[in-house]
């Protein structure tokens, strides 16, 4: 790699040639400030917060965009460079709502920390020239809010580059510029899969999650309700990021403990359902292999993946597993088989997840959840929203004992754990579906080559002479590209793991800010050592599970199953309809 030597307020660094002065300079140990620029998206030097002088450029650069050449001599802290920073960001602040106490980001927000950091006091141009534009909380997962939008395009490119939706685009010019639903329709109109992507990545508080925390405290405060928790596989691996915990850390006896602390009347794991996922989904793979079934068959855990492909594949629904995830699993089990053992009455269950994810707020709300005759599930948090939720308690998290789930669904094992983790539904399928079919024990329960962030993965197994091609991708982007190979009649597999969000559930729409690949790094590492540390690690061998077949199931695919677990899907428009009212 070819080197260049630049220096940077003085000091002299070497660099890789193409660096940008960013880069230059975060190896000198100068954080420039920033606010468009995003380390996992591409460059787009709007904002022009980051500038600064390069000795014999006539005007300053962003450094976000401009190349390093050797010998440059750069100067990131110069009166012109402070001066030139703060007017940018005030005159952003001038068309900006001053209403940070009602904001979903006070406190969160980049603009807000930047305004501190470049020492704005007061606001200088006070006449705002952008017009109003109303919220738009159409779609059931989002929020959009175009006022607090500064322009950053940073949802655009996730949405466009790393998703390919495309369902948010830049309209209109000069101060009527919007980043806007396509064909300027609202968001539940176009083919958004609720994602939630693009909240992970706006600075500000112009893109959010719908609240549900208000209806979980009403049901909490309600005598006549009792209300059950289940916590999705990918939480305990990145809430204790909301709490200043580094990334990367498990704490799922802590996360059991806060959750009692709200006063949840049961804590369960979604890691039970995950469990069962794999023994219906393992069997419904196995049936497809031995009876001719529609190959390559398609995980179905992941909402905003359904979403997507019923909007763009609707043609290849057939292809998708019909088991539900394990949210609306452990909803439609908590409403009958729960209800049963407890002596409750199914109407009095008030069903809460906690989610990575901002799709399964849409999720929940789909017509085909309820086939108990209630939602499966009542009210989703995001991490993000369960966070909130705990400090308002006054909940210290990191001072919480660790405690157990409670019984019947606390009883996991890894296989249900790694599912938070791109690849996990693959790994703990393949452990079970190769022992159930060869009738062996695996020599390894760990499939390394389906882990990792890497877009697309693939591996072959071996069950006693049937070759089982398998592959897996995470983000919408890598989906697109293997739905394409299907549709060329180039792919060759016999099952296939998609998961919506880059990295899988621990890079969730719902989980903490900043979620960057760095971060999703050190939560995956998080879900594999809490699969290792767990006594079992196959989701056959769950003894809780064979007791919900002895005593309620009966059998992998049967009667209950079928109307309990199992769904359907919808075919979905790809362009814009008509806003409605
Ligand atoms: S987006 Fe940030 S600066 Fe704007 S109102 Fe919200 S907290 Fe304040
Ligand atoms: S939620 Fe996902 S699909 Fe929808 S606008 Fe955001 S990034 Fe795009
Ligand atoms: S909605 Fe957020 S991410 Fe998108 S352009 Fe506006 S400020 Fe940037």
């Amino acid at each position: 790699m070819e080197m260049v030597k630049v220096t940077v307020d003085g000091q002299t660094v070497e660099v890789p040639k193409g660096s940008t002065i960013l880069a230059a300079a975060k190896k000198a140990g100068i954080k420039i400030p920033t606010l468009c620029h995003h380390e996992d998206l591409n460059v787009n030097a709007m904002c022009r917060i980051c500038v600064v002088e390069v000795v014999g450029a006539r005007t300053l650069q962003a450094a976000c965009s401009q190349p390093v050449s050797d010998g440059m001599v750069i100067i990131t802290n110069s009166p012109a460079v402070r001066q030139a920073r703060k007017m940018n960001l005030e005159l952003l602040l001038s068309n900006h709502p001053q209403d940070c106490l009602n904001c979903v980001r006070n406190q969160r927000c980049e603009l807000q920390t930047l305004a501190d950091q470049l020492g704005v006091q007061q606001q200088r141009f006070g006449t705002k020239t952008r017009p109003e534009y109303p919220k738009d909380d159409s779609a059931a997962a989002l929020v959009r809010d175009p006022d607090k939008c500064i322009l950053c395009r940073r949802c655009v490119e996730v949405c466009h580059d790393v998703q390919s939706v495309g369902a948010i685009a830049p309209a209109n010019r000069g101060i009527k510029t919007q980043i806007l639903p396509a064909g300027g329709v609202d968001l539940n109109n176009v083919a958004c899969v609720q994602c939630g992507q693009c909240t992970l990545v706006c600075p500000v508080g112009a893109l959010y999650e719908q609240d549900h925390t208000e209806r979980v405290w009403a049901a909490l405060a309600d005598p006549e309700k009792h209300v059950v928790v289940q916590t999705a596989p990918a939480i305990r691996v990145s809430i204790g990021e909301e709490f200043g915990m580094e990334p990367g850390q498990v704490t799922t006896g802590q996360l059991v403990a806060a959750l009692r602390r709200l006063g949840f009347d049961r804590v369960f794991d979604t890691d039970f359902t995950a469990d069962l996922t794999i023994i219906e989904e393992g069997h419904e793979l196995i049936d497809r292999l031995n009876n001719g079934g529609v190959l390559p068959m398609i995980t179905s855990c992941s909402p905003g993946w359904i979403k997507f492909i019923e909007h763009f594949y609707p043609e290849y629904l057939d292809h998708l597993s019909t088991c539900k995830s394990p949210q609306q699993m452990f909803g439609a089990l908590a409403k009958t088989y729960y209800a049963e053992k407890a002596g409750l009455d199914p109407k009095d269950i008030y069903v809460v997840s906690i989610m990575p994810c901002t799709a399964k707020k849409f999720e929940c709300g789909r017509p085909e959840m309820s086939s108990t005759g209630y939602p499966d599930v009542d009210a989703v948090l995001t991490t993000r929203e369960l966070g909130k939720m705990l400090r308002q308690a006054g909940i210290v998290f990191s001072e919480l004992p660790e405690e157990q789930y409670d019984e019947p669904f606390g009883i996991t094992t890894g296989a249900g754990v790694i599912f938070g983790a791109s690849g996990g539904v693959m790994e703990a399928a393949l452990r079970t579906v190769y022992e159930v079919v060869t009738n062996e024990t695996l020599p390894s329960v760990d499939f390394t080559a389906v882990r990792g962030i890497e877009g697309i993965k693939e591996a072959e197994v071996d069950l006693k002479g049937t070759k089982v091609k398998v592959a897996v991708a995470n983000g919408l982007g890598n989906a697109r590209k293997l739905m394409d190979l299907i549709k060329e009649g180039k792919a060759d597999y016999q099952f296939i793991e998609i998961m919506c969000c880059p990295g899988g559930c621990i890079g969730g729409g719902g989980q903490p800010i900043p979620t960057t690949n760095e971060i999703r790094k050190k939560r995956i590492e998080a879900i594999y050592e809490a699969d290792a540390d767990l006594p079992l690690r196959k989701s056959h061998e769950n003894p809780a599970v064979k007791t919900l077949y002895e005593e309620f199931l009966d059998k992998p695919l049967g009667e209950k199953s079928h109307q309990l677990l199992h769904t359907h899907y919808t075919k979905r428009n790809k362009y814009p309809q008509k806003s409605v009212g």
